[in-house]
């Protein structure tokens, strides 16, 4: 959007919404990006399209006063429209057992899942229980991992992890927050994740890069610290929707509310979000519900 320009509020007569018609100059300012979405706009994705991608249609303010973003019915109707867009989101990534999903996650940091989903059937394969890899050097797991990334740190932080469920937890992946988080390589989001994908056992919500992005453009926390997004998102969705929640929002953002250039005329919660980087909106943007 153009800097420095301010949309006019509307009078009460109704003559602002004429304005468009009115006046040659009126036109000419309504052009640069007040304008209300036209039909055939609404009609067309604009995904894709340079011109009309850079076009936000909703005026930029101030969240009004009294505006309640994570009030329960604006809540409940992102939940229900995320069930209804991703009804079966889970994990991608590819495991049997609570053990390989915790190895997996842990080589997911900084790293794509499709990727990991390359090089765990190796690892597995040929280390193929928890004792095997407890037994290994990091110098021996080292090369299976390299392509996942900082595969140093990795290696060091899947033997450490499998040394630790033999000596204290009888080789068994853990079912508790406090003993997960015991293990080296795993904290909250690791955690979460073997919780909500193997156990079925909600104690928070995973907060990864597209939960952190996706969490502030909807309002939904002022915060930029993962844990303290968490303690937000837990504290406005439901407990029973946590993990469902999780999946849903890591699909959108790899497919719809990507980082750079949100496809906002494909998303299903358009209308509900006031994200300050929309590619095209038909509500009022929000200076602050920055990702
Ligand atoms: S409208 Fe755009 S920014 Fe908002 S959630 Fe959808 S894709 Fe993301």
């Amino acid at each position: 959007m153009p800097r420095g320009i301010t949309p006019r509020q509307p009078s009460r007569s109704g003559r602002q919404d004429k304005v468009a018609k009115a006046t040659p100059r009126a036109k000419a300012r309504f052009a640069k990006g007040f304008s209300a979405p036209k039909k055939s706009a609404k009609a067309t994705p604009l995904a894709g399209r340079k011109s009309a991608a850079k076009k936000t249609l909703g005026k930029t303010a101030a969240a009004p006063k009294g505006y309640n973003p994570v009030a329960p019915e604006r809540v409940s109707e992102i939940l229900r429209r995320l069930d209804k867009r991703y009804p079966d989101a889970t994990c991608a990534l590819h495991h049997k057992s609570a053990w390989e999903l915790l190895v997996a996650t842990i080589l997911s940091a900084q790293c794509t899942d499709a990727r990991v989903n390359m090089v765990t059937p190796v690892i597995f394969a040929k280390y193929p229980t928890v004792e095997a890899f407890a037994a290994l050097k990091p110098e021996e797991l080292e090369p299976d991992i390299r392509s996942t990334g900082f595969f140093r740190n990795k290696a060091k932080s899947v033997i450490g992890a499998a040394r630790k469920l033999m000596s204290d937890f009888g080789g068994e992946v853990p079912r508790t927050m406090d003993e997960l988080l015991q293990i080296p390589g795993v904290a909250r989001k690791t955690a979460n994740v073997v919780l909500g994908t193997w156990f079925k056992i909600a104690d928070g919500v995973v907060v990864d890069t597209h939960v952190q992005r996706i969490a502030r453009r909807l309002e939904l926390t002022k915060n930029d610290n993962p844990l303290k997004i968490e303690q937000d998102l837990m504290r406005v969705i439901p407990r029973e929707k946590w993990i469902a929640f999780s999946h849903q929002i890591i699909h959108h953002g790899r497919a719809i509310c990507i980082a750079r250039k949100p496809k906002c005329a494909e998303c299903p919660l358009e209308n509900l979000c006031h994200a300050a980087d929309k590619t095209w909106s038909t509500v009022e943007i929000h200076k602050s519900a920055k990702p």
